[in-house]
């Protein structure tokens, strides 16, 4: 294995890091303080909070051939931008035009989208390469103004073009990407900067593939941060955020939620697949496989400790550290009536998942029956089409999972009674402990998750172990406005 490279700390910021120029200025300041401590930042930024979602209304509405609807909401983002930058950066003779480089290149790049957005409008049908091409000016522009006003404010910057390092696959909207061509590209791009001691800056979330614009899936940030900081063999991964850490629920929903001081990557890990959206859950795996200490942060409170993710966090009392959930599932019934589960059935049942590239969540049997639960509504139809030449098929929407996490709970007996009679009030369905033995889940109906959140968190961090969580904390600081 490669040696660390302790000095070197990747540190991603979030849409509310970089939501305008209040956080960008926070964020300089953190940025620089990392700098104090005779560190080597990498710096990850989103785009500002609410932008991609903005740009992706804007590539549906160039699809539906809304020119004009698409050229507006790209004009409201222009103006956000130049705003912003107009806010944070002088533009005295000395600094050599910086405002004026930086509006220029800031109009360039909204010129290019508008041409595009044209184009996509004429053709009037919208592809997955074209939504990504789109999507990923958030990141590109967000990077460019956090370059500018890292140097503005003395900070040696270096803009870096995520797309020439975040090398993918073709798969559009969630690619892949491929690990050791980008190693190649970090270490011939990013680590002469840090040599010259210039703080590379790069937008998360987007990649490319033989030159072609892609994306990392939605929250695909943090990925990147992972991906630069493994690819390096950085000391530290920093997800910096709006919340100060992972917390033992989401605190939107539960504001007593308490902050997780430990937690280890497998725990991590189980939380963001099942829901937990504070981390991406490919984040983990490259800080994994060479050991690197991932942090969750908050920037609008730089000084709380956060969250430590590691391979081995001490013993917990509580049996759980947090509770995920994940909305807008399907659950789908199939009935094998005439086959009984037949050798064989299984597969056949997968492999039209599969074929369909549709990711199933959980899945539980019975002698006639299999359910299982998926997050894509797009492809179900084609799917049920297709396993109702085998089987009796029937799906619900409007389901949701309920994920606890903690790896204390392997071999607590009673543990899954203690969590069902917290619910009792709810109905329950589908209930599974995943064979990691660290998480219990099962699904409820959407309209029921907030309750389940409250009642299960009354059950289990009531007397939390102050080893582990903050009990100190109070109400953690939380921004309920952002995306
Ligand atoms: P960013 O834009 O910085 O990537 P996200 O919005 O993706 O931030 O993730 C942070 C949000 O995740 C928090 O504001 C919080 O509402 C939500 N969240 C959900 N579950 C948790 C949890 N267990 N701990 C902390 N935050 C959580
Ligand atoms: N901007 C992208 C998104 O909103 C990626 C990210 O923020 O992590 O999904
Ligand atoms: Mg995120």
């Amino acid at each position: 294995m490669s040696t660390p490279r302790r000095h070197i700390v990747v540190m991603k910021f979030g849409g509310t890091s970089v939501e305008d120029a209040a956080a960008i200025r926070r964020t300089t300041a953190i940025v620089a303080g990392r700098m104090r401590k005779g560190l080597s930042p990498i710096v990850v930024v989103s785009a500002m909070a609410k932008v991609t979602d903005t740009l992706l209304a804007a590539a549906a509405a160039a699809g539906r051939n809304a020119r004009e609807e698409a050229l507006q909401l790209s004009h409201g983002l222009r103006a956000r931008h130049l705003n912003a930058a107009a806010d944070l950066i002088s533009n005295s003779a000395a600094d050599g035009g910086r405002l004026t480089a930086l509006q220029l290149q800031i109009q360039h790049e909204f010129d290019t989208l508008d041409d595009l957005l044209r184009g996509i409008a004429a053709v009037g049908e919208l592809t997955a390469r074209s939504s990504d091409n789109v999507v990923s000016f958030g990141e590109r522009i967000s990077s460019l103004l956090v370059t500018s006003v890292f140097a503005d404010h003395s900070i040696p910057s270096t803009h870096v073009d995520a797309r020439t390092v975040i090398l993918t696959d073709n798969h559009y909207g969630k690619a892949a990407p491929q690990e050791s061509a980008i190693e190649a590209a970090l270490t011939e791009q990013i680590l002469p900067l840090i040599d010259l001691n210039r703080v590379p800056v790069m937008g998360g979330f987007i990649g490319s593939c033989n030159g072609i614009t892609t994306t990392l899936g939605r929250g695909g940030s943090d990925y990147t941060g992972a991906l630069v900081g493994g690819g390096l063999h950085a000391g530290a991964i920093e997800i910096w955020t709006d919340v100060d850490g992972i917390m033992t629920t989401d605190p939107r929903i539960v504001p007593e939620a308490l902050r997780v001081k430990t937690i280890s990557f497998e725990e991590a890990a189980e939380l963001a697949y099942f829901g937990a959206k504070v981390l991406h859950p490919a984040t983990i795996l490259p800080a994994v496989q060479k050991n690197i200490p991932v942090y969750v942060l908050n920037s609008r409170n730089p000084e709380n400790e956060g969250t430590r993710i590691t391979a081995t966090p001490p013993p917990c009392a509580s049996p759980f550290k947090s509770i995920a959930a994940k909305r807008k599932l399907t659950i789908i019934d199939i009935v094998a009536s005439r086959m009984l589960l037949a050798h064989g059935f299984l597969k056949s049942i997968f492999d039209v998942f599969d074929k369909y590239e549709c990711a199933i969540d959980m899945v539980s049997t019975s002698e006639i029956s299999v359910s299982l639960t998926v997050d894509s509504r797009e492809a179900l139809p084609a799917i049920c089409a297709e396993l109702g030449k085998i089987a009796d098929v029937k799906y619900e929407g409007n389901k949701a999972l309920i994920c606890l996490v903690g790896e204390d709970i392997r071999g607590q007996a009673g543990i899954s009674g203690q969590v069902f009679s917290s619910i009792s009030h709810i109905n329950v369905r589908m209930i599974s402990q995943g064979a990691s033995e660290i998480n219990m889940s099962f699904m409820i109906n959407e309209e029921d998750v907030d309750e389940a959140l409250r009642s299960l968190h009354r059950k289990f961090f009531s007397n939390p172990d102050p080893n582990i969580f903050d009990v100190a904390a109070g109400p953690p600081s939380t921004n309920p406005s952002s995306d």
